[in-house]
């Protein structure tokens, strides 16, 4: 087991102590492709990318809203299967794809997310124009989910031996109110063989996710008796009391930094105008970048709904027309977390920039990579190559020129985390 660890930071880091130079990672990156087997898996993808922008378009097209990815995990995991992988499904609809490796005890993941933000009945059809393709969710996951069997097709075709086992992950619920369940279950499930994670999230080689924007999503609910306007008048009003609340909750002082933002971006309640609304309800989005703050934003929350339903039944509120309840759910969490600078993940990261002469940038951003780093496990989140814009609208476009460059680089980090196992003599 410590074996393998040692063989991945060898792979990728000639020196452990400080953060590796350029010229190490650059000679750590070359010494991965030096060896004839990653070389072969490199060429296959050179030479394959024409099967690659066809197997897009065909998952492209196969629907997978928010909560019904199924047909597409399904037509992702035959993909795996042809590839020499063992396939299973888990009980939340991923679909795992496993490249067995030296050492079974310990695992890397390269996952892209199966679904959209498009509902059932969009119109997914892909329009090509040469390297060019248009339709909803070509990029994003288009790009993600066709690099994530590429590169299983592409290290099956030239048998590497992986050190650590690699799975390959067809993962759902990624967008909006999926809530990163699929990752989710994924980390919880294998926790303890789970040693790191590569996100494959739309198209790019420009940047690396190291750093999760924490946010959680909040509905705030009060609740009446509910009258008439005329006759019930001097009953507590829902509405009143949400509007009374809610201006309090505007005036929760925000901190320059780190940056905190809130949204309130629905509302709603009431039946009539002449009613006296039994309910009235509002949605709030929070994000930070540090989780204490999210914490104090969500208390402020729960605190000036409180406090707006006690103002509403102050005097000279008549009390015997009945009283206010209120609740603060949680419609959705995405934990922060970050990865260390001196990852070996992250020097894996680097040390493929360096071989295929790529320059990224470190970002902050909200992705599945939340979930692992979230819980101390080393995660990133990069695109898989090519251009793409206008993603989660019906104008979502991809540019598959110069995507070589971000399968290799997908590759070559994934075989820098997991370690090439050395030949055997025959
Ligand atoms: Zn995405």
């Amino acid at each position: 087991m410590k074996r393998a660890v040692v063989c991945a930071i060898l792979l990728v880091m000639p020196v452990r102590s400080a953060a590796p130079t350029s010229a190490q990672r650059l000679a750590a990156g070359s010494r991965l492709a030096e060896n004839a087997r990653v070389r072969a898996a490199l060429d296959w993808l050179n030479h394959n990318l024409s099967w690659v922008i066809d197997t897009q378009a065909r998952l492209t097209e196969i629907p997978a809203p928010p909560f019904q990815e199924e047909s597409r995990a399904a037509a992702v995991g035959e993909l795996l299967g042809e590839s020499g992988l063992t396939v299973h499904t888990d009980k939340i609809g991923n679909v795992i794809g496993e490249f067995r490796g030296e050492n079974e005890s310990e695992m890397v993941v390269l996952s892209a997310h199966l679904d959209t933000v498009f509902p059932a009945g969009t119109n997914v059809k892909v329009h090509r124009d040469g390297n060019r393709m248009m339709a909803p969710g070509i990029s994003d996951n288009g790009t993600g989910i066709a690099a994530l069997v590429a590169i299983a097709r592409a290290l099956q075709f030239a048998h590497v031996k992986p050190e650590r086992t690699i799975w390959f992950v067809g993962n759902v619920g990624e967008e909006g109110e999926g809530n990163l369940r699929g990752m989710r279950e994924l980390v919880e499930s294998y926790r303890p063989k789970l040693k790191a994670v590569v996100v494959l999230d739309g198209s790019g080689t420009d940047h690396v996710t190291t750093r999760a924007l924490a946010s959680r999503r909040l509905e705030a609910t009060i609740m009446g008796p509910g009258g008439h306007s005329w006759s019930d008048f001097g009953m507590p009003n829902p509405i009143n009391a949400l509007i009374r609340g809610s201006v309090r909750f505007i005036n929760t002082k925000i901190p320059a930094g780190p940056r905190t933002t809130f949204n309130i971006g629905q509302i709603e309640g009431g039946t009539s105008v002449n009613s006296v609304p039994h309910e009235a309800r509002i949605k709030v989005d929070i994000r930070s970048e540090n989780e204490q703050e999210l914490a104090r934003l969500e208390s402020a929350l729960r605190e000036s709904i409180a406090a707006g339903v006690r103002d509403e039944m102050d005097p000279p509120r008549d009390r015997s027309k009945g009283s206010l309840e209120w609740k603060v759910e949680l419609l959705g969490s995405r934990p922060g977390g970050e990865l260390s600078k001196d990852s070996p993940l992250l020097a894996a990261l680097r040390a493929a920039d360096e071989f295929i002469g790529n320059q990224s940038r470190m970002e902050r951003s909200s992705t599945d990579a939340n979930i692992p780093l979230s819980l101390g496990i080393d995660a990133i989140s990069i695109g898989a190559g090519g251009t793409g814009g206008g993603a989660h609208s019906l104008q979502e476009w991809y540019d598959a020129v110069g995507r070589e460059v971000g399968l290799k680089r997908a590759l070559l980090t994934i075989l820098g985390i997991s370690g090439v196992a050395e030949e055997k003599a025959r």
